[in-house]
């Protein structure tokens, strides 16, 4: 058994935990733990030019550029986006007037190992893997037990806790925080060699969902389809075969599909649906990133929602001085403050989704378009 004290303690170390431990580590004594040793292979690898913003000013940007991951760079930059939606018609969106720059196509592992050893660098005490257990508050601290896989535990005091969980929002949960899901959207994934010229993603809509394709630093390409959970054969979707057979039916990922070499590596179905917290402040604790509101993979914008509202939340914890000075009215303030800013965000990205989901009318008789017009 282990004890260990913080002022702040981060659970889990994906790009909102990491983006927080970062921010917060020269005023504070922060602890993050995560329930993985290392970060995983995931889809999700489109970083919106504002993105460099944040990692500039956090002084992150120039150290990606090092980073050199199984002989590729952890990122190449996106020429832009070639969209087959609301028409037969293809339209280029491109970057080349966005004074942000270039989208940033992530190597997604590298980038968040990348993260995490800065994390470290700066100071912050990094527990993995440990998985929360349980969670209980006697003020003014909050007493959280972890575990790791061989059961080892963790017992850890905080003055605040942050919930950087992901979709699961596993502490704001056991707070009994429920979660309200807009809609039903999963996405199947999988990843071929890709050696073509045009490195420009694709996003391509069909009857029952979207498809959208990216290439990644090391020559390989993304392929996704996105659908909802009651719509998709999930037994035909784990199975390569019915996989490109379906991919073969889009005219977009055919003609994708025409130059890639070798195997597809199918690795499976991941939720994808819009969701929210529907509290994400309470007695010194706050929920981040994916854990309060999680986006539709069509606007590109989770990792920079993580990373933004992470810095948000660290303006809120020392304006209201919630670790030091955890008093009625500086918690009332700081609770009314992050919610407010986390719901003008939710508000402003559903008005977005449903008008670009609007904009494809040409399977009127479909459920998957209906549920969205
Ligand atoms: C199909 C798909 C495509 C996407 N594409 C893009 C894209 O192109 N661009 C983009 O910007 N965004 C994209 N996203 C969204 C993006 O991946 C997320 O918004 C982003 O990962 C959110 O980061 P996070 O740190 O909040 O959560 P997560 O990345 O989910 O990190 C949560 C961390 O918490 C840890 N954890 C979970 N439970 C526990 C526990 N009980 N105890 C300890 N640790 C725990 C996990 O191991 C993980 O490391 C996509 C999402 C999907 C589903």
């Amino acid at each position: 058994m282990a004890n260990h004290k913080s002022d702040i303690l981060i659970i889990g170390g994906g790009i909102a935990g990491c983006i927080a431990a970062i921010s917060l580590v020269d005023n504070y004594h922060v602890i993050m733990i995560d329930t993985l040793s290392e970060p995983q292979d995931r889809i999700g690898e489109s970083l919106a030019p504002t993105a460099q913003r944040i990692l500039r000013q956090l002084d992150l940007l120039k150290g990606m550029e090092d980073v050199i991951h199984n002989n590729e760079p952890m990122y190449f930059k996106n020429k832009g986006m070639q969209s087959h939606w609301g028409s037969e018609q293809i339209h280029i969106i491109d970057h080349l007037s966005n004074p942000d720059g270039s989208v940033l196509n992530l190597n997604r592992k590298a980038f968040e190992t990348y993260l995490r050893t800065v994390a470290i660098q700066r100071g912050v005490q990094c527990i993995w893997p440990a998985k929360l257990a349980s969670q209980a508050y006697e003020n003014p601290h909050w007493h959280i037990v972890a575990k790791d896989h061989k059961h080892k535990t963790y017992n850890l005091t905080a003055r605040f806790v942050i919930d950087a969980t992901g979709r699961q929002s596993h502490f704001a949960r056991k707070q009994g925080v429920k979660r309200h899901h807009i809609d039903q959207l999963i996405a199947c994934w999988a990843t071929i060699s890709d050696h073509q010229q045009n490195k420009m993603s694709r996003i391509s809509a069909s009857e029952n969902g979207w498809w959208y394709s990216a290439v990644l630093p090391n020559n390989k390409r993304v392929l996704a389809f996105h659908t909802d959970s009651d719509l998709m054969d999930r037994k035909a979707m784990q199975d390569a075969d019915c996989f490109l057979a379906l991919a073969q039916s889009n005219p977009v990922m055919k003609s994708v599909l025409e130059k890639a070499l070798g195997d597809i590596e199918l690795h499976g179905i991941v939720a994808a649906n819009s969701t929210c917290s529907q509290q994400v402040a309470g007695q010194q604790w706050a929920v981040l990133g994916d854990a309060a509101i999680s986006f539709d993979p069509l606007s590109s914008q989770g990792m920079f929602n993580a990373m933004a509202s992470a810095i948000q939340l660290k303006e809120l914890i020392n304006k209201f001085d919630v670790v030091n000075h955890p008093n009625t009215k500086n918690r009332h303030q700081f609770e009314t403050d992050y919610t407010k800013q986390i719901n003008q965000i939710w508000l402003h990205y559903l008005t977005h989704k449903d008008h670009y989901y609007r904009q494809e009318k040409r399977w009127k008789e479909s459920v998957f378009w209906k549920r969205r017009h």
